[in-house]
């Protein structure tokens, strides 16, 4: 029950791919550490949503969602359908906070999971959490939102972004 180090951008680690959680019920400690990892983030940084269990260094398919409408950890989570719609979004990551991604998600996904106590439940997401779970489901395959950047200009630093940002709220 800690707070651990998020791997960043270069690490080789965050490039494999993680083994599915044989016993969703012996996982509290990892539970709880990610639980902690994210809150003492987004007290740092003053956003955040979900973090996945290969950012701490642990490479199990275990992901922990805090966001309005839903807390909780997604275990072996799979996406069993995805909408032709899509979204594009500016996205970003613990694993390299200071650059922002223009990606293209599914509006909307199901996905399959298992939770705490070990029981296989499905949810339908659209929005915010369809988007957020596509990003953290990547983690656990290796891939992070840099490789799904829609062309090659489509990355921008925090700052400029922000810069971005402003200047659109104000011209609309
Ligand atoms: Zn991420």
């Amino acid at each position: 029950m800690s707070v651990k180090e998020i791997l960043q951008l270069g690490n080789p680690k965050l490039w494999e791919r993680s083994t599915p959680v044989e016993d969703p019920k012996s996982l509290s400690y990892l539970i709880q550490d990610l639980s902690d990892t994210l809150a003492a983030f987004r007290e740092g940084r003053g956003y955040g949503r979900a973090i996945a269990a290969p950012q701490i260094g642990v490479q199990k398919r275990l992901v922990f969602v805090r966001m309005q409408g839903f807390c909780g950890a997604f275990i072996n989570p799979e996406i069993i359908s995805a909408s032709d719609e899509k979204i594009e979004l500016w996205d970003d990551c613990f694993s390299f906070p200071d650059l922002l991604v223009r990606v293209s998600r599914s509006l909307s996904i199901e996905v399959v999971y298992r939770d705490e106590a070990g029981s296989k439940q499905t949810i339908r997401a659209s929005g915010d959490l369809s988007e957020l779970l596509q990003h953290e489901i990547d983690h656990l395959d290796g891939i992070l939102a840099v490789q799904r950047a829609v062309s090659d200009k489509a990355f921008a630093t925090r700052s400029e972004w922000e810069r971005m940002i402003l200047k659109a709220s104000k011209e609309s």
